[in-house]
């Protein structure tokens, strides 16, 4: 088991900072998100030092929708993050963290008029999607009495080797203006008075463990940037979005390190800027790889069984954890009261929902387990709660978060009443 070098195991205990994981379950319940501060202040440092150290003009904007866990954006806040963010909630966020307005970038393909008005009335940076979006946008600013500074986000019609529900710019994606269309959305926000083209936006996607497609990605905005000059206008930032993924396989898969990533994005994007004459900022909005292997999600087993196979049934299902489900994903399972014992037969880690597909892990050799034991699933920062649900009625589980000696709830486990709170009661039912 390679384990990354916050997580440990001692006196056969799975360990996460320096915490015991079984104590934590025993302490706050299970089931149970437990992140590690530091590790989000160690990651945010490295790719954020990688990139800088190549060219000081850099800016992070964590991808909000990772994590929305409003204790993850003030650390992230304080380390002098800015933010991505998609929706209204995100916005509330970022700036309940203490992020500037003018540090986060108002991002999506269908942006409501009132995401809009938001945008205006806070100050922050939209990246527009479409020429009506401009259009909406435009007047929103105008009423207003306002001008807002915008990117466009360019479809850059790249295939990267991730899973296609995660793949953002490829040529058919709902994201993005392509290229042949581009110039033509910046001139008529030239022609606009209260938008102000400033910037360009694209991210090609997710998970991407290669960097060749990071590094095509700058060329492609760098002869935007080239096309941009020729009508008048001068970038002063350059995002090329997220997607640096993580190695969820430890034992048999590669990812990029943050250097890797950085020597491959950033001598490109030099290169281009020189040439052009130009010296724009250079914005990455990095999601999963400052959270994903910040967080455990510890589950307990309720029962095993031996069927077909043999199932775990543990307390956590895809209500928690939908990316095994939804993107066939695969997450490291650790039975952490078990961690050193030796390995004895393959078992399915299955949770509570009423599906077949609810399943966190498929054939994994672990430990003898019986109920009770805790199973730890690994790399569940992102998109794990983020994505949770209430599905089958079953309320969210707490969230604890980790610092040094310290261990604190950052959320509540909801309740029953939780469920039923926002529910009305139609007046024609007795
Ligand atoms: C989701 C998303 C990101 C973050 O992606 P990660 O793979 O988590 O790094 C960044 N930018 C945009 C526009 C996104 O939609």
């Amino acid at each position: 088991m390679i384990l990354p070098s916050h997580l440990s195991v001692r006196n056969g205990r799975l360990r996460i900072g320096e915490h015991d994981t079984v104590d934590l379950a025993d302490r706050f319940g299970t089931p149970l998100y437990v992140t590690d501060e530091e590790r989000i202040q160690d990651n945010f440092r490295r790719l954020s030092g990688a990139l800088t150290a190549r060219y000081p003009k850099v800016r992070v904007l964590y991808a909000a929708k990772a994590n929305g866990n409003l204790a993850v954006f003030r650390t992230l806040a304080s380390m002098g993050a800015g933010a991505d963010v998609f929706s209204a909630g995100e916005v509330a966020l970022a700036l309940a963290a203490g992020m500037p307005p003018a540090s986060l970038l108002f991002n999506g393909s269908s942006k409501t008029p009132a995401d809009l008005a938001l945008a205006v009335e806070k100050g922050i940076r939209v990246s527009v999607d479409s020429p009506d979006e401009l259009r909406q946008l435009d007047a929103a600013a105008g009423e207003a009495g306002k001008t807002v500074d915008i990117a466009f986000r360019v479809n850059p019609a790249i295939d990267v080797p991730t899973h296609p529900k995660i793949a953002t710019g490829l040529a058919t994606s709902k994201f993005g203006i392509p290229a042949g269309q581009i110039l033509h959305a910046y001139r008529e926000a030239l022609s606009l008075e209260h938008t102000n083209p400033i910037g360009i936006h694209c991210h090609i996607g997710s998970q991407i463990l290669a960097v060749e497609p990071f590094a095509h990605e700058v060329r492609v905005l760098i002869d935007v940037a080239r096309d941009l000059i020729d009508i008048g206008v001068e970038p002063s930032f350059i995002d090329i979005g997220g997607g640096l993924g993580i190695p969820y396989r430890r034992e048999t898969e590669r990812a990029p390190t943050p250097e890797d990533y950085a020597e491959a994005v950033v001598p490109v994007f030099l290169r281009g800027i020189r040439e052009l004459g130009i010296e724009p900022e250079l914005w990455v909005e990095p999601g999963r790889w400052l959270v994903a292997d910040s967080t455990v999600l510890l589950t307990r087993v309720n029962s095993v069984k031996t069927a077909h196979k043999t199932f775990a049934n543990v307390d956590a299902g895809f209500n928690l954890l939908v990316r095994p489900t939804m993107y066939d994903a695969y997450h490291e399972v650790v039975a952490a009261n078990k961690a050193d014992a030796p390995a004895a037969r393959e078992y399915s880690v299955t949770g509570p929902i009423c599906e077949t597909g609810d399943i966190l892990a498929k054939d994994r050799l672990l430990p003898e387990l019986a109920a009770g034991d805790i199973i730890a699933v690994l790399d569940a920062g992102a998109y794990g709660f983020a994505m949770s649900s209430q599905y089958n009625s079953r309320p969210r589980c707490a969230e604890v978060l980790l610092a040094g000696k310290k261990a604190a709830l950052m959320r509540r486990a909801e309740t029953i009443d939780d469920l039923t709170a926002p529910m009305v009661r139609p007046s024609w039912q007795a």
